[in-house]
């Protein structure tokens, strides 16, 4: 029996472990809480990531380990590969990816274009980085930061103070020039101990309130050369860090122009309508890559849509009695801003995926989407 241990228990785990099941893939999870949405599918051991008897006790029968979340402390990884498992992304990117001022660096010198930003740790670098970034900006927290907590927008000088009032004691700060994109893209790539890339078609996200709201896959009026650009940037990343497993990278487009915005090293809410709407799901592939097998296709089957359920969930009887419905509950306690499940759509063509999610809207109650 193979047994894989995930750090993190949340929704990301837990579809992880659906995906491993089927592959005879046994699956342990650490999490703080007992109520870790992956205890219904994992055995979950209840303790904290940064917590090295919990990791131990987590890890012990696993030889690979992996992770669903970008905050677990780099340290318990390293400590988990000084100790001798294998863990999958590794440290290196997980390390990169918490600080947004590394990842702009790292970005810049592979050649992937970022928006213009500049370190900020005091009142004066603000008023300097202001100076020379311009507004709109936007303020944000180097690390911890997500689902837009951790920012501020900067529009002009009289922004400066309340901004530097809500986020100067959060630490390292960057400010970022407000990007006018047309439109915020994800790409999901996957990488395997043997170096072979897939990437899954770009994604386009809608966003509300800093959380991502809706999906839509293959992302509408994708030309061949900015699916290609995309690929490009997302190999980049992966072959520096000689990466193993699922990476994100959100990015911004201006016309034919892509900016990264930022990378998550493991699969990623853009990417749960793989499940559905791809040949391999972007679960299926991490747990493939990370065990060290070979991976699956990642074409798209369908145009497909997800829909995320923030702090409510539908009625199951109402939404799945509609064509090309999936509904994912995590089994979570109802929160506001909590993302508690989602639905994913697919269709046969683009258009009548477009009517089924509007006819979807209308099913839904106004707080969830
Ligand atoms: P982040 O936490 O960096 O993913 O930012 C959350 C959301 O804020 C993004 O998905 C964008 O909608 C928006 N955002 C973040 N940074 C910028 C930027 N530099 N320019 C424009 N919008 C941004």
């Amino acid at each position: 029996m193979t047994t894989l241990t995930v750090l993190g228990g949340g929704q990301l785990g837990r579809m992880m472990a659906l995906a491993a099941i089927p592959m005879g893939v046994d699956v342990r999870s650490l999490d703080p809480s007992a109520e870790a949405t992956a205890r219904n599918v994992s055995v979950l051991t209840v303790g904290g990531l940064g917590d090295p008897a919990a990791l131990i006790a987590a890890a012990t029968g696993s030889e690979v380990v992996t992770y669903e979340w970008e905050g677990v402390p780099a340290s318990s990884t390293r400590a988990l590969e000084h100790a001798g498992w294998i863990v999958r992304p590794s440290t290196a990117a997980l390390e990169i990816s918490q600080d947004r001022i590394a990842e702009k660096s790292l970005f810049t010198s592979l050649g992937i274009p970022v928006a213009t930003h500049a370190a900020v740790s005091s009142r004066a670098e603000l008023k300097a980085a202001l100076e020379a970034v311009g507004t709109p900006a936007i303020l944000k927290t180097c690390r911890g930061g997500y689902d837009g907590k951790g920012q501020t927008t900067i529009d002009g000088p009289d922004d400066a103070e309340p901004a530097w009032a809500a986020l100067g004691p959060a630490g390292d700060l960057v400010l970022e020039g407000r990007v006018p994109f047309d439109r915020e893209l994800s790409i999901i790539a996957v990488r395997s101990v043997d170096g072979e890339v897939r990437t899954w078609p770009l994604i386009e996200n809608h966003h509300r309130g800093g959380i991502l709201r809706t999906s839509y896959a293959p992302a509408p009026t994708i030309t061949d050369e900015l699916q290609a650009t995309a690929d490009g940037y997302a190999r980049a990343i992966l072959d520096h860090f000689d990466y193993v497993g699922v990476l994100t990278v959100e990015l911004f487009q201006l016309g034919d122009q892509l900016l990264a915005n930022e990378m998550a090293p493991r699969v990623h809410n853009s990417g749960h309508w793989t499940i559905e709407g791809a040949k391999t799901s972007q679960f299926e592939n991490h747990v493939r890559a990370v065990l060290g097998w070979p991976l699956g296709e990642t074409a798209a089957i369908a145009p497909s849509a997800m829909v995320n359920c923030i702090g409510a969930l539908p009625d199951a009887a109402t939404i799945l009695g509609l064509p090309g419905v999936h509904f994912h509950r995590y089994g979570k306690s109802l929160r506001a801003g909590r993302k508690v499940g989602h639905i994913t759509v697919t269709a046969p063509d683009a258009v009548t995926l477009h009517e089924r999610v509007d006819a979807l809207r209308r099913l839904l109650p106004d707080d969830v989407g």
